[in-house]
């Protein structure tokens, strides 16, 4: 459903204040503030609005808050969200939060751990969408034990929020996915392809034969013609590539579908000239990447006690060789990260201060091009842009990163999908916003 409406007096990143008018859910026009109360048609627009008289769309007042594209989520774990309190990872690193996770399976009645799953993912999307989410991507784990369980459940979860966020789901299948072992897991990924799978996951890396794994891997998404999101090389060892591997199968086998390889942290271990050769492949495999900053930093480097590394990609040769990248937040407090808020603005400050990147595109690393990577149509204030925004309580998007302020709207499709406030009362100055400026709320 979309939504048609007035958001005036918003502030843009460039400093200028606007009125946008959204029509049945794009932009029709953006122009100067006050102007689009008294005279529509100056503003262009679009033939199939001229009914539309301004008076009679919903106006929000934003009062100078910043208007900025919705954040967007290109890989999150709805089923494992808000597990921390009761699942502890003992060793800290990737391989114990995995054996962790599979443990707490054991002993539950299948029917529980549905029903918890789906308590968890929703309040996890609430989440997401108070922060100014739009947009998200969960991997769910599919496999001989829980079958394709998670993926029917979820997909009953996306149609009860199908108005709020686009919802897509990627079957992460358990290993092995190959040998003889692996017909159990395959036959589940098969079903949860069935049952709504957008995508297929997995991890190669860990299979017993991770080149086969990619290839199998492939040849499902190929025969049920969708696309691919790997956790790929999510360790700091530069002799692990299935990256490689993975761009080399999809340019052999002229792959037709999107492909996302989330992680490549070995790709930042290497030396700058195989790094730029397998960038260069990623490229023209037209493969996309996904890196993970808040649960890498967490889980990687353990061993590492001096100079400990960032479990990062390789953003500079894959910036180089022209390979977009997102980046997302993956675990909101389960046993691969204890904490995490669930908001891709920590995850944007995180690639400023550990990533290196400027806060302008740290911010389309968690929104614009998180979009694209997701194939969803672009979110700006231009006509006929997708009216998916978030306004936020601050004066630039650097300012938006470095304080993240909790003052936040969301708009899916120009329907107002979610709204917070917050506000400090000091005694000797009274009330003030977060960020120092003191704004009329909305
Ligand atoms: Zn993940």
């Amino acid at each position: 459903m979309s939504g048609s409406c007035i958001l005036a007096d918003a502030l843009l990143p460039d400093g200028s204040r606007v009125d946008v008018k959204v029509v049945d859910g794009l932009v029709a026009t953006v122009g100067p503030v006050g102007v689009s109360e008294d005279v529509p048609e100056a503003f262009g627009a679009q033939p199939s609005s001229a009914s539309l008289k301004s008076s009679s769309l919903k106006r929000y007042e934003l009062n100078g808050m910043l208007l900025l594209p919705a954040l967007a989520e290109p890989h999150a774990h709805l089923d494992k969200a808000l597990t921390a309190g009761r699942i502890a990872n003992p060793t800290g690193d990737l391989m114990g939060a995995i054996e962790a996770w599979v443990h707490r399976k054991s002993g539950i009645a299948i029917e529980d751990a549905i029903e918890d799953t789906i308590e968890r993912s929703c309040r996890a999307l609430e989440i997401a969408m108070a922060s100014g989410v739009t947009a998200l991507r969960t991997h769910l784990d599919v496999g001989s034990d829980i079958g394709a369980r998670s993926v029917e459940a979820l997909a009953e979860v996306r149609r009860r929020y199908e108005h709020c966020l686009d919802l897509q789901i990627a079957a992460l299948v358990s290993i092995p996915l190959t040998g003889p072992e692996g017909r159990e897991n395959r036959q589940a990924l098969s079903e949860a392809l069935e049952a709504g799978a957008d995508l297929v996951g997995g991890a190669p890396a860990i299979d017993p034969r991770p080149s086969e794994c990619v290839a199998e891997c492939l040849s499902a998404a190929s025969d049920a013609e969708v696309g691919l999101d790997l956790h790929i090389d999510e360790t700091l060892d530069p002799s692990v590539c299935t990256l490689a591997t993975l761009a080399k199968l999809a340019i052999d086998r002229e792959f037709p579908h999107a492909v996302t390889a989330s992680h490549c942290v070995s790709l930042g271990s290497m030396p700058v000239d195989v790094q730029r050769s397998v960038a260069a492949l990623v490229a023209e495999a037209e493969i996309d990447v996904v890196t993970l900053p808040l649960t890498n930093l967490f889980l990687q480097g353990r061993e590492h006690p001096v100079s400990t590394p960032r479990g990062f990609t390789a953003f500079g040769a894959l910036a180089e060789a022209g390979v977009r990248v997102a980046a997302g937040g993956d675990n909101v407090q389960d046993p691969f990260n204890p904490v995490g808020r669930g908001d891709p603005l920590e995850v944007a400050s995180l690639m400023v201060t550990g990533g290196h990147q400027r806060p302008e595109t740290a911010f389309e690393f968690v929104s614009s091009r998180a979009r694209a990577l997701m194939r969803l149509p672009s979110a700006s204030p231009s006509p006929g842009s997708a009216a998916d925004f978030m306004a936020i309580d601050a004066a630039s998007v650097r300012e938006a990163v470095a304080f993240a302020p909790a003052t936040r709207l969301t708009w899916k499709a120009g329907r107002l999908t979610a709204s917070s406030s917050q506000s400090v009362e000091l005694a000797s100055v009274g009330s003030r916003s977060p960020s120092g400026q003191g704004r009329a709320r909305p």
